[in-house]
């Protein structure tokens, strides 16, 4: 698979190495651009090409931006938002073409949301997600194997929204639920109203910030690492465990650290401080709140005029929020820049390379989750949305 950064087992990834073009079976098939010519298009001449694309695309297009992505490319975007949101947005949208400037697992999940008719574009199939990646379905059955011969241990999984769409399937199949990071308590707290275990896929951070925010002690939290067998835990510990946390966790959250907490705090005195649950627990017990990625900005526009803010969260919406919420004062938690990188690798020139491929009848970089994945998948994702 070449270049691929994030592979879900179940998707069928057209165009992985050098994204070749894929004609629409439904449409007439134009010439393919290659798009290695892309990156030749100057600067100051690619916002007129991306705009007249769209524009020739019409209705036929509806454009996502996750709030991590670049400026330069989330202001095409028709709607912006977090995964979750963007998904439904699509299947709302009319559009038969949904260019999802996100990451990997998020176009996964619009393809299994979105309607009959339409088709899922990524721009940059090396647009990964780091945390998705570390939970692979393979790994993941073999721990759920283990967990069984242990004998019935009434266990519920849970996979948080970032994950493959295969992790969700998993999670559909054996009667558990997907999460977001607004919800995760909700889902939780769901899941031990029959059984009596959770296994939390694939963030450990928001898992254990979640399970601990709901009154369940570190003391009854193991971490399954899925290159150890019995991933590290003894079977009394399993036994003994009400949470078994993933080993996993997304490589941009993980930098903030308690040190930079107390450290804007002597720098800024009176600042407030808000980090996401993907950061570490000693991070969340430090912060004056948590929130999601949509909880923070919500946080953010509910506080009084002059309020000022420490950031725990992607560098690209902290300074957009600094940008756009000109009554408070925004900055992000670590001086040194948290980037989420795989979503950086959708630049202008690749929407420009998806949008102009689509207008010529070419479907480039298309995501298409198989139907057996598909259908389990929207079980968990049903399951959740039955509990809002
Ligand atoms: S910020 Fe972290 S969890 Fe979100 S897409 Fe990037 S690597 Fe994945």
């Amino acid at each position: 698979m070449g270049n691929l950064v994030s592979i879900s087992d179940s998707s069928i990834l057209i165009g992985a190495d050098q994204p070749p073009t894929v004609r629409a079976p439904e449409i007439e098939a134009g010439v393919g651009c290659d798009f290695d010519s892309y990156l030749l298009v100057p600067d100051n001449a690619l916002d007129d090409r991306i705009a007249a694309a769209k524009a020739r695309l019409g209705q036929d297009v509806v454009i996502l931006g996750h709030h991590y992505q670049r400026d330069e490319v989330v202001k095409f975007a028709d709607f912006r938002g977090d995964s979750l949101k963007l998904s439904f947005q699509a299947s709302q949208a009319e559009g038969r073409y949904i260019v999802f400037c996100g990451v990997h697992f998020m176009a996964e999940s619009a393809d299994i949301l979105r309607r009959e008719h339409q088709t899922v574009v990524l721009p940059d199939l090396n647009a990964g997600c780091s945390m998705a990646d570390m939970a692979d379905i393979g790994q993941v059955e073999a721990c759920w194997r283990e967990l069984s011969s242990l004998g019935n241990l009434n266990i519920t999984p849970v996979t948080y929204m970032n994950s493959t769409a295969a992790i969700k399937a998993f999670t559909g199949e054996h009667g558990g639920a997907v999460c977001t990071s607004s919800n995760a308590a909700a889902v939780m707290k769901w899941a031990f109203e029959s059984r009596e275990k959770v296994l939390f896929l694939p963030d450990e951070h928001l898992g254990r910030n979640t399970a601990y925010r709901m009154g369940i002690p570190l003391e009854q939290m193991i971490v399954w690492d899925p290159y150890q067998e019995f991933g590290g835990n003894t079977p009394e510990a399993i036994r003994n465990a009400r949470v078994i946390l993933w080993k996993g966790y997304c490589s941009v959250h993980q930098r903030f650290t308690p040190q930079q907490v107390e450290r804007v705090r002597r720098q800024h005195p009176g600042i407030r401080v808000i980090a996401h649950p993907e950061c570490r627990f000693e991070v969340a017990q430090a912060a004056d709140a948590i929130g999601s990625t949509e909880g923070i900005i919500k946080a953010i526009e509910a506080s009084p005029v002059g309020t000022e803010w420490a950031v725990g969260t992607e560098i690209h919406l902290v300074n957009r929020l600094g940008k756009e919420l000109k009554n408070h004062k925004v900055i992000s938690l670590d001086p040194s820049v948290c980037v989420c990188t795989t979503m950086f690798r959708i630049t202008p020139q690749h929407l420009l390379w998806a949008l102009e491929n689509l207008g010529e009848g070419n479907v480039v970089n298309r995501i298409s989750v198989d139907e057996r994945t598909r259908h389990y998948a929207r079980v968990a994702l049903d399951r959740m949305l039955s509990l809002r």
